[in-house]
C-alpha cells in the first residue's frame, strides 16, 4: 500500500483546541507514526503550532498583534515544538530532523533541488523530517501562509504517496456540521470543482490559519503530484494507522494520475534545454537497458551554460539526442568532473550534490 506518508498536524490537533500543546495526544500520534515507521514506511511530519506554543510559553504577553510579534512567538515556539517532537520520537528510538521552509525554497529550481535532496537524504537514512514554515523570517512575499499548502508542497518534494491532513473536523461535509444537523460526511471526492469548493466555505479552525478551503487547495496540488489525500479528525482513535491500512476514514481524494508521467510532462513542458551533455556507449546502455541514472563517468563533453535544476539534452556520440533530464550539477561543475568516478566528485569540486548527474526519475528517454 502506501510507502511515503506526509502527516500534517494542525494547531487544533496538537492543542486539542486549548491554548497549549496536548502532550499525551502528541505522544499518541507519535506512537502511530512509529508503528508505521517500523513497518519500513517513510514518515514526514508537517507540524503547525509554533506561534501558538510561543504565545503560551511567554505567558500570553499583551503585545500589539503585528507580524513581528507573531514572528517572535514563532521563534520561541518552534524550538519548543521541536524539542517535543524530538523527545517523543526518541521514546521509540527514532531520530528527527527539522526543516523550516518558505515558498522561496520551492519556487526557485535550484533551491527546490536542494530542499528535495535534503528531504530525500533524511528519509534514506531513516530520519523523520519534521517540517514547518520558517515563520520567524518568512515575510508575506515569500510565505506559503498556511501549513495545508505547505504540506502539499512537501508531498510534491518528497514524492509521497499519501498526504494526511489531520484536523479538528472528521472530513468534508455536505453542509457545515456545526450548524446543520443534516450535514453528511463525504467519503470520497474525485473532482475538486466549484460545488465542492462552495462546501468548504471560508471555515477557519481555532488557532490555526487554515480551514477547509486551504485543505482543498492542498488536496488539489498533492493529488496532481501523485499522492492520495485524506482529510480526517486528528483525534479519532488510531486515525493514522487506520487510514494507512486502507480503512475509509474521513474524506479521501484519490491521486489524479501517474506521477512519473506528470513529472515527465513537467520536464518537457515549455522547457528549453539550456545545454547538452554527450555520453559514451556504456552510459547509453546503462540508461536504456538497465534503467540507471546518468553518472559523470559516462559523460564525454558538455556544451552550453546551465544551472543546477535546468533541463539539459543528453546526446550520443553521433550528436543524436537520446534523452532529456534535469541536471543536478551546473555546466561549469560538469566540465570539471567529466569522466570521473562518482566518488571523486567531492574531492574534485570540494563539494558534491550526490553521485548522479541526472537521476533516472528526472529523465525521459527519447
Ligand atoms: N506555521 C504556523 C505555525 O506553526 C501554522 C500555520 C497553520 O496553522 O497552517 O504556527
Amino acid at each position: 500500500m502506501y510507502q511515503r506518508i506526509v502527516v500534517k498536524l494542525g494547531t487544533s490537533v496538537l492543542t486539542g483546541g486549548t491554548p497549549q500543546l496536548d502532550h499525551p495526544h502528541m505522544v499518541e500520534l507519535v506512537r502511530q507514526c512509529a508503528a508505521l515507521y517500523r513497518q519500513g514506511k517513510d514518515i514526514i511530519i508537517c507540524t503547525s503550532g509554533a506561534i501558538a506554543v510561543g504565545r503560551h510559553r511567554l505567558g500570553f504577553p499583551d503585545l500589539p498583534n503585528t507580524v513581528t510579534t507573531k514572528q517572535m512567538f514563532a521563534a520561541v515556539g518552534q524550538s519548543r515544538l521541536m524539542q517535543m517532537w524530538e523527545r517523543y520520537f526518541e521514546i521509540y528510538g527514532i531520530h528527527v530532523g527539522q526543516m523550516l521552509l518558505t515558498r522561496a525554497d520551492v519556487n526557485n529550481r535550484k533551491r527546490y533541488l536542494n530542499a528535495r535532496d535534503t528531504l530525500q537524504t533524511l528519509l534514506e537514512n531513516r530520519i523523520v523530517p519534521v517540517i514547518n514554515e520558517n515563520d520567524a523570517v518568512a515575510t508575506e512575499e515569500i510565505k506559503v501562509g498556511d501549513n495545508d499548502n505547505l504540506s502539499a508542497l512537501v508531498s510534491t518534494l518528497s514524492e509521497a504517496d499519501l498526504l494526511l491532513l489531520l484536523t479538528d473536523q472528521p472530513g468534508l461535509f455536505t453542509a457545515d456540521p456545526r450548524t446543520n444537523p443534516d450535514a453528511q460526511l463525504i467519503p470520497e471526492v474525485n473532482k475538486i470543482d466549484e460545488t465542492v469548493k462552495a462546501l468548504a466555505g471560508g471555515s477557519v479552525s481555532g488557532l490555526g490559519v487554515g480551514g477547509m478551503a486551504t485543505k482543498l487547495q492542498a488536496a488539489d496540488v498533492a493529488r496532481r503530484a501523485g499522492a492520495d489525500v485524506v482529510i480526517a479528525a486528528g483525534r479519532a482513535p488510531n486515525v493514522i494507522e487506520r487510514i494507512v491500512a486502507g480503512e475509509s476514514v474521513g474524506t479521501r481524494f484519490p491521486a489524479l494520475e501517474n506521477p512519473l508521467e506528470n513529472r515527465k510532462r513537467w520536464i518537457f513542458a515549455g522547457r528549453k534545454a539550456r545545454g547538452c551533455v554527450v555520453i559514451d556507449a556504456g552510459a547509453a546502455r546503462a540508461l536504456f537497458e538497465n534503467g540507471r541514472s546518468l553518472l559523470p563517468a559516462g559523460i564525454t563533453a558538455v556544451t552550453g551554460t546551465f544551472e543546477r535544476g535546468d533541463t539539459i539534452c543528453i546526446e550520443g556520440a553521433n550528436g543524436q539526442e537520446l534523452a532529456r533530464g534535469i541536471s543536478r550539477y551546473t555546466s561549469s561543475d560538469l566540465q570539471k568532473i567529466i569522466g570521473l568516478r562518482s566518488d571523486q566528485i567531492e574531492e574534485r569540486l570540494g563539494y558534491g550534490y550526490g553521485t548522479v548527474v541526472v537521476h533516472r526519475n528526472d529523465l525521459i528517454l527519447l
